[in-house]
């Protein structure tokens, strides 16, 4: 799998891998991304690359600083352990063959070790399974402990690979769909494996299982965004904070973040809050979480609390310094029941009905209109108020909330589109040059990406230099150490060869001038001119790094082509 470039190519190994595993394909669509649980349980191994360098000394006699120069040579202790395990002697290959299950539960029970004495435990369940693994296996065992098997194995590679391995008819969204709802793939596997398509298409979502959450698409005037909804429709301030999903099971309240990671500890005084002013059994709600100003009522950016945002925020401990408000929006689930299926009038007058406004959580402002200049005025307002600009919705009867999709249902229109080219990209680092005189040991320029959903490749489309303050441009190759692979990685499509490849996986905020027609990009590439793709011009990075977005989350390839059209037109 590694070795392809081929996303089909991949996909019908995957296939024909599932069939084989039987019922161990629910343990293998996580060992092949890596994982032991799906992201939301935050399940790891919690072995440190220090502690398996120990282990694996113990197990060759090889000596720990001679362990980290192998290692530093590739980057990957893998191949370092490829190499020991090669030299185990004392038991014959063919008797060191670990089953799925094997590798599956001695990984689970090294993630299960906690409290006092758990480093030594750990490092003799890692040092088992070595002694008893073939060469590959070690490495690749290794591997994932260290994070980095790096497969390029995304969530839809798995779904279409579960599709071509037990067959299904229908429409591949309804599977996807399912999956968005309720994101556990051992659930989907299972499901799929016993032919269950009942279960699929009746699938809900249930508290304390994060839900893929819905994404607006962009337009750049108020009036085309009248005309896509049909002449009337909701707008509410779109709140520059975070996104939060809250979920509640009739006895805990657990937040999810956009990427559905959980970020409960993060909101004490929203969880302290939650249960005075809902009364109700279970509930998934969605909003924005913005700090604010008790004494003015003022909403502060998210950036003012800390310069990164989402996945590894930590507000512990400052939710007495910086109060937090949540702006809530929508209602997927209540009292035993998905209210996904809704039309969105109907969720936002139910989400009316169950609470009143207070410090910790308030209603997203909102007007429902069919009067450009009364739109206009909603805009300014929300500007003037501390927020982006503002989120269109459908009034339609036909509005679900659709979980993981971005659609014409909701629309976004910012303040910052007013800016030349209009909102800015979610870039993805896919590599670096190296710096030279001022920069020298550090990187000059990165090489930058947007993901092509389509085919689940990231593409390229510039390289940044611009925008980086000292402290940020000399931490690079530190930030980046972790990411390094040894060559383009198989998901990543790229004329260009930059000094080193990093995995697709950390996404920057970037504005640019406008889109350009590139030859030595891939970014949509022959789309709109042969062997030419697109580009960004003049990239600039503002300094947020978007970490609350994964890699595949950045800016599409789909959005750029419409970016370039819309361009065109103007
Ligand atoms: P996206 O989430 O669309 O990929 P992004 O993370 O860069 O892009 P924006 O383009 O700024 O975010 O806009 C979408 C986000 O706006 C939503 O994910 C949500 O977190 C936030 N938001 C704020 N207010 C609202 C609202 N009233 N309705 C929906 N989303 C809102």
């Amino acid at each position: 799998m590694e070795a392809t470039a081929k996303r089909l190519e991949l996909a019908s190994m995957l296939a024909s891998l599932f069939v084989d595993a039987k019922d161990e394909v629910e343990k293998l669509v996580f060992l092949v991304q890596g994982k032991l649980a799906p992201d939301y349980e935050g399940i790891e191994t919690g072995m440190a690359d220090k502690l398996l360098v120990k282990a694996l000394s113990g197990i060759s006699n090889v000596r720990e600083d001679q362990i980290l120069k192998d290692m530093a040579k590739t980057g990957d202790l893998g191949t370092v352990a490829f190499g020991i395990a090669s030299g185990i002697k004392q038991r014959a290959l063919e008797e060191r063959m670990h089953t799925i299950a094997d590798v599956f539960d001695s990984l689970k029970a090294i993630s299960k070790i906690s409290g006092e004495g758990s480093i030594s435990k750990k490092l003799g369940l890692y040092t088992e399974l070595i002694i008893g693994s073939t060469p590959s296996e070690a490495k690749y065992i290794t591997r994932i402990i260290t994070g980095r098997l790096r497969l390029g194995v995304s969530d839809a590679t798995i779904i279409s690979s579960l599709i071509a391995a037990f067959g299904w008819d229908g429409d591949p969204e309804a599977i996807e769909y399912a999956y968005n709802c309720y994101p556990d793939m051992a659930r989907l596997a299972r499901l799929m494996r016993s032919h269950d398509w009942h279960s699929i298409a009746a699938t809900s979502p249930a508290p304390m299982v994060p839900v893929k959450v819905m994404l607006a698409e962009r337009l750049t005037s108020l009036s085309e965004i009248l005309v896509k909804l049909g002449k009337k429709a909701a707008f509410e301030y779109k709140y520059d904070g975070l996104r939060t999903q809250i979920h509640y099971d009739g006895s805990n309240v657990k937040i999810f973040s956009r990427g559905s990671e959980e970020t409960t500890g993060n909101f004490p005084d929203i969880i302290r809050a939650f249960k005075s002013t809902f009364n109700l059994k279970s509930c998934i709600l969605d909003g924005e979480s913005v700090p604010y100003n008790p004494e003015t009522g003022e909403l502060y950016p998210f950036q003012m609390v800390s310069k990164r945002r989402g996945r590894k925020y930590d507000l512990e401990g400052k939710s007495e310094e910086i109060p937090i408000v949540v702006f809530l929006f929508d209602i997927l689930y209540l009292d035993g029941r998905s209210t996904m299926n809704l039309p969105y009038e109907e969720r936002r007058k139910l989400l009316e009905s169950l609470f009143s406004e207070n410090e910790n959580f308030k209603l997203a402002t909102r007007i429902v209109s069919s009067d450009l200049q009364e739109i206009q005025a909603f805009f300014e307002k929300s500007i003037a108020d501390g927020c982006e600009g503002i989120v269109a919705k459908s009034v339609s009867d036909e509005t679900p909330y659709r979980a993981g999709a971005r659609g014409w249902q909701w629309i976004k229109f910012k303040r910052d589109y007013q800016r030349q080219m209009g909102d800015s990209l979610d870039l993805v680092v896919l590599g670096a040059f190296a710096g030279h005189g001022r920069r020298k040991g550090t990187y000059g320029a990165l090489l930058m990406g947007v993901y092509n959903d389509e085919r689940d490749t990231f593409e390229t489309i510039c390289k940044l230099g611009t925008g980086f303050n000292d402290e940020i441009l000399f931490s690079l190759p530190k930030r980046f150490e972790a990411l390094k692979t040894e060559s383009c990685p198989n998901n990543v499509n790229s004329i260009m060869t930059p000094e080193v490849w990093f995995y697709p996986d950390t996404v920057l905020e970037v504005v640019g001038a406008e889109i350009t027609i590139s030859p030595v990009h891939t970014c949509a590439y022959s789309v709109i001119e042969e062997k030419s793709g697109l580009s960004l011009r003049f990239p600039r990075f503002t300094g947020i790094f978007r970490t609350d977005k994964k890699g595949s989350e950045c800016s599409k390839t789909s959005e750029i082509i419409s970016m370039y059209n819309n361009q065109a037109k103007k």
